[in-house]
């Protein structure tokens, strides 16, 4: 058996730390911040634990990998069920969508126009060409229009129709009306509509993967940033300021720009120039304390109207039943933007305000914020736009030939996924090492197509 650094503790690291440790191999995990879990992080705003935007574990997780989570966080692992609004032309729609609450709360000019959509669909193309193109085929005009549309160009900050399809297909499950309704009519009862969430944050699914790696063996190094991975020969050096380590092989999760300007010798020139050209969206995260118990019973509302800053606001508190203090709540925002942009830049107190002039203009009630806190992460979205699509070509056929250093997760492959898919991607990256201290890479290029597939989740 070999020695392995892993780069990252967020959720594809450590789960590629522990499988590569139950393997036999001795690993070590490199993480340039103060804590594990990484976007899937819980921290404490106010004395309550609050996650980086809202996360939830979806029943759609592989049975393996929720069996793994069930057994390492036992009863603290609770049974939920969703509670969220959109906000559509003005109203208030359950989300999950639900056909009651459609059929009772969705505009008539709205419904009778997506009604007439569904009944033209076969007279639409086969497929689309584009993000914009491929919505209005599958779902008519109307919902992308009212929808999709606004929500893709605040996610993404473009026209939906410079996105690809593969950006569609990843990100908006359903095919067709049909298919809409379908879910509605499962998610009308609540056991349609579950999701898990641990009781002390959805950090904790990351922290106990952490101490399940620790208790067999695997050394994680907080605030250790990699900054040069050298490949020479049969072994790699991994250097963090002053620290090295000779290692065999990497399981890298950091995002894949900064692994390519670590590495030595670089990767080709066209595929640094490729990664170079992916743009990633940001985010700021901003957590108001609100001085009562409960802001509203609802656990998210989904903002896709570019009338609002923020895309989402959820309520930690309505995600968990745990030992939250009684007398305040902390609201979380989400607000997608360019790093460096103006918006990235404003300080917490503007931040603040801009969000409470957002709930009262969607007609929710005031906040009245005691304190805000504001996180800046700086590659949330993917943005798969047409004009960069040959060069995620390029990144792509480099990726499935790993020479020592493999590439994985969410910023790893630069692509949009759940916590359950990294994990699959960490458990699968771990058992490409062979038991010579090889990678086989035949094997990783098979699951990097199998992650191709990967539907994410909201
Ligand atoms: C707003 C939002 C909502 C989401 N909602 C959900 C949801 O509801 N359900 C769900 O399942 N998923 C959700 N996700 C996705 C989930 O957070 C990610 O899939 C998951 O965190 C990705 O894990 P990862 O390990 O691949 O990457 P990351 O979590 O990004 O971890 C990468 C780690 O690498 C570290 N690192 C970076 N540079 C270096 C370096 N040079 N050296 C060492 N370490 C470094 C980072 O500090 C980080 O800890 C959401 C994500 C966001 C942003």
């Amino acid at each position: 058996m070999s020695d392995i650094a892993v780069l990252g503790a967020g959720p594809a690291g450590l789960m590629a730390a522990l499988k590569a440790r139950e393997n036999g191999h001795e690993v070590t995990v490199f993480e340039a911040s103060s804590q594990v879990g990484g976007m899937a992080a819980s921290l404490e705003v106010a004395g309550q634990r609050v996650d980086l935007g809202s996360h939830r574990l979806h029943p759609a997780t592989d049975p393996s990998i929720m069996s793994l989570i069930k057994s390492l966080l036992g009863d603290d692992l609770q049974t939920r069920e969703r509670n969220g609004r959109i906000r559509l032309k003005n109203k208030w729609i359950g989300f999950p969508l639900r056909t009651g609450d459609m059929v009772k709360n969705l505009p008539l000019r709205f419904s009778a126009a997506v009604a007439f959509d569904t009944l033209v669909k076969p007279l639409r193309p086969k497929s689309g060409s584009n993000f914009d193109a491929e919505i209005r085929r599958r779902l008519g005009p109307t919902v992308a229009r009212e929808f999709y549309g606004p929500y893709a160009t605040k996610l993404y900050g473009v026209a939906p129709s410079s996105l690809t399809t593969e950006l569609s297909d990843r990100r908006v499950s359903a095919g067709g009306p049909a298919q809409i309704i379908k879910n509605a009519l499962r998610a009308a009862k609540p056991e349609g509509r579950i999701f898990y969430y641990p009781r002390r944050g959805y950090g904790q699914i990351s922290e106990s993967l952490a101490d399940a790696a620790i208790s067999h063996g695997v050394k994680i190094q907080l605030n250790r940033p990699v900054d040069r991975i050298t490949v020479s020969g049969g072994s790699v050096e991994i250097a963090s300021g002053d620290t090295l380590l000779n290692t065999g092989n990497v399981l890298s999760s950091i995002p894949l720009p900064i692994l390519a300007r670590a590495l030595s010798p670089s990767p080709p020139e066209e595929v640094v120039s490729a990664i170079n050209q992916q743009r990633t969206r940001g985010m700021l995260i901003a957590h108001l304390v609100v001085p009562q118990s409960q802001y509203t019973s609802f656990d998210a509302h989904y903002f896709p109207g570019l009338d609002l800053a923020t895309a989402r606001l959820s309520e930690a508190k309505n995600y968990r039943t745990g030992d939250d203090p009684p007398d305040l709540t902390v609201l979380c925002a989400e607000l997608p933007c360019w790093v460096d942009d103006e918006l990235w830049g404003a300080s917490p107190e503007t931040i603040g305000q801009m969000v409470e002039e957002d709930l009262t203009r969607a007609g929710l009630p005031k906040a009245n914020h005691t304190h805000v806190e504001v996180r800046r992460l700086p590659s949330v979205y993917p943005v798969y736009e047409q004009a960069t699509s040959s060069a995620r070509t390029v990144i792509d056929n480099w990726l499935r030939h790993p020479d020592r250093v493999l590439s994985l997760g969410r910023q790893g492959l630069g692509v949009p996924d759940n916590l359950h898919h990294v994990l699959s991607m960490g458990s699968q990256a771990a058992s490409t090492i062979t038991s010579i201290g090889s990678i086989d890479a035949q094997a990783w290029s098979r699951s990097l197509t199998d992650f191709s597939a990967h539907v994410v989740q909201d």
